[in-house]
């Protein structure tokens, strides 16, 4: 048997060196507090030091999350921060990640990478030791630094460079299987968010052929978030904005299958692909959302009444000629709307035969006969997919229940996806199956951003006065603030509570600094305690100590024997 040994903090000893005035550097309450409050230290760019209290609050996100994976049968090992070089190499994303993977060479001029994430490592691990599908699945995570050589590095802890994720890996024999994990792996991430006082919505980010989720983002709303969102109060339908900018980048391609060069991410918001063509911006952003096919032909409808850029369209589509709707009909290759489209008068249509083999350019649907314009090299869309992740915005009625949408901003502080064979398959990692017959493991990958979840949750909870952490994670649950703990009675008030709260298994600074009563309230306040339980004369007359809740700034004042059990 082991009992946990507690003992209070003494906050003249804390190493928590705070800063009186705002850094200029921090734009974003999290970072500006986190440094204010002597919890960060910047080394380099997007690379921080961990100072106690921040360590402390880490370390509690950890347990969190390693209870919640363990609980769901998933085992934690640690795996080499550095990774083999010819690994990246095999999976094809040595070439494929571009420059924020952090490459290197040894003494003897052998390639290696700073693991950004570990798909490769865990399944070079795994191949040729789950050799049968009596093992599968198997699911494994570990928590560790990541390196990721971001291109702009900012918001401190939000987007480092080295950064702690906890990554997770689970090897299927079957889609059931893996889908069962994946639905367990939402679920156990919808927790991490509550229970670390996260207020965060499931995004969809990515649809499946047949309809379900294959990846969601938890995003947690901040008003500093990256991504814009849009939600439904009412049925929890929840979808990001920049799925669609990134999906439907269009891009400047010969037209032969090759993609040149993709016109920046924002190309692909409807306005901006409306603007690439030089459609007018009228109202009618909506219309670009039509395609009908026939099989060889890919159609593109237009919106507006006034003629195409005739110039680039020959540029993009190559060969092309344009037909009337009703002559579309006619032929028939029109085979209807997508989405809640509303077209203006005046649909003007392009026919591109060029566009038959150039997957760079129609994205192909999964429905038979539905083809989409615009650059998706990653996967198909449905229909329904593809009206989703293009025609939602604020305000608009939800494709679920038909309510208005709300606007949001989110932090992405974690993701669930489903890999399936991609890297199995191109690792040559296999299993017999129940035929013996050698396949490739279905995988899923999910990641939790563990030093951003802590800057998401500073970000959702803090006033003028400083951060004000959830218990859960908080450095230390209590802060006992003597106000003269030079004073017998003080200091022995101090101890008795002090002991109690030890004894009780709560986490307890106490603010024995030779301060003024106002440094000691703004900076424990800074800190953001939970509980601060004031020991003044007054009090002190009357047998009773003041508790105060950060949170609420309630204050009430309470029998010296009888506070420990309050906040315990
Ligand atoms: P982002 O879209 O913000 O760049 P990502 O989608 O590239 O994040 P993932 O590959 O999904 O990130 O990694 C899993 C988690 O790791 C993310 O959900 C996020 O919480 C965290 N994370 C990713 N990049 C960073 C970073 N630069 N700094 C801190 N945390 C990060
Ligand atoms: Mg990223
Ligand atoms: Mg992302
Ligand atoms: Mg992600």
């Amino acid at each position: 048997m082991s009992t946990k040994r507690t003992k209070a903090m003494k906050m003249s000893a804390l190493y928590a060196p705070t800063l009186k005035e705002d850094p200029a550097e921090a734009e974003l309450a999290s970072h500006r507090l986190l440094l204010r409050a002597g919890m960060i230290r910047k080394q380099a760019a997007g690379l921080y030091s961990y100072l106690p209290l921040a360590w402390r609050s880490l370390k509690k996100i950890e347990d969190i999350v390693r209870d919640e994976m363990d609980a769901a049968g998933a085992q934690e090992l640690l795996m080499p921060m550095v990774v083999d070089g010819a690994l990246w190499h095999e999976s094809g994303r040595w070439n494929a990640y571009g420059p924020e993977l952090m490459r290197m060479k040894d003494r003897h001029d052998r390639e290696f990478v700073l693991g950004p994430t570990h798909e490769e490592t865990i399944t070079d691990l795994v191949k040729n030791e789950l050799r049968s599908y009596k093992q599968l699945p198997v699911n494994l995570y570990q928590i560790q630094d990541k390196f990721r050589d971001e291109m702009r590095p900012r918001f401190g802890l939000m987007r480092g460079r080295e950064f702690i994720m906890k990554d997770g890996y689970s090897f299927s024999a079957t889609q059931e299987s893996l889908q069962e994990i994946y639905d367990d792996m939402k679920d156990a991430y919808a927790r991490i968010c509550e229970r670390c006082g996260l207020k965060a919505l499931p995004v969809v980010a990515d649809s499946g052929q047949i309809g379900g989720d294959t990846s969601v983002e938890f995003m947690a709303l901040a008003d500093a978030g990256e991504a814009s969102l849009v939600y439904c109060d009412d049925c929890g339908f929840a979808a990001d904005d920049e799925a669609a900018s990134t999906k439907v980048a269009v891009t400047e391609g010969p037209g032969d299958g090759t993609l040149e060069k993709v016109l920046t991410p924002g190309m692909g918001t409807i306005e901006a692909v409306a603007d690439f063509f030089g459609f007018p911006q009228n109202g009618t952003r909506k219309s670009l959302a039509l395609i009908a096919e026939d099989g060889t032909k890919v159609v593109a409808i237009v919106p507006g009444d006034h003629e195409l850029n005739e110039c680039k369209a020959e540029k993009i589509f190559g060969e092309y000629h344009m037909m009337s709707e009703e002559e579309l009909v006619e032929a028939g290759l029109f085979k209807g709307f997508i989405g809640p489209v509303n077209l203006p008068q005046g649909i003007r249509l392009v026919v591109d035969e060029s566009l038959r083999e150039s997957r760079s350019w129609a994205c192909g649907a999964n429905e038979v006969d539905y083809h989409f314009i615009g650059a998706c090299p990653d996967r198909d869309f449905t229909v329904d997919e593809w009206a989703d992740l293009i025609t939602v915005r604020e305000g608009d009625p939800c494709p679920h229940c038909g309510r208005p949408l709300k606007g949001a901003r989110g932090i992405e502080v974690s993701q669930v996806f489903q890999l399936g064979t991609k890297y199995s398959e191109a690792m040559g990692a296999t299993f017999a199956d129940e035929n013996g017959e050698e396949k490739p493991f279905i995988m899923g990958c999910y990641g939790v951003g563990v030093s951003r979840t802590l800057a998401a949750v500073v970000e959702q909870h803090n006033d003028e006065h400083g951060i004000i952490w959830p218990v859960s994670i908080a450095p230390y649950e209590v802060s006992i603030v003597p106000l003269d703990p030079k004073l017998d009675e003080c200091a022995a008030a101090c101890d008795a509570i002090s002991s109690a709260l030890c004894d009780a298994g709560i986490e307890v600074v106490v603010d024995d600094r030779d301060e003024r009563p106002g440094v000691k309230f703004a900076d424990n306040d800074l800190m953001g305690f939970p509980y601060q339980i004031v020991i003044g004369k007054r009090g002190l007359k009357n047998g009773t100590v003041e508790l105060k809740d950060r949170a609420t700034g309630d204050r009430v004042d309470v029998a010296i024997d009888e506070v420990a059990s309050k906040v315990a």
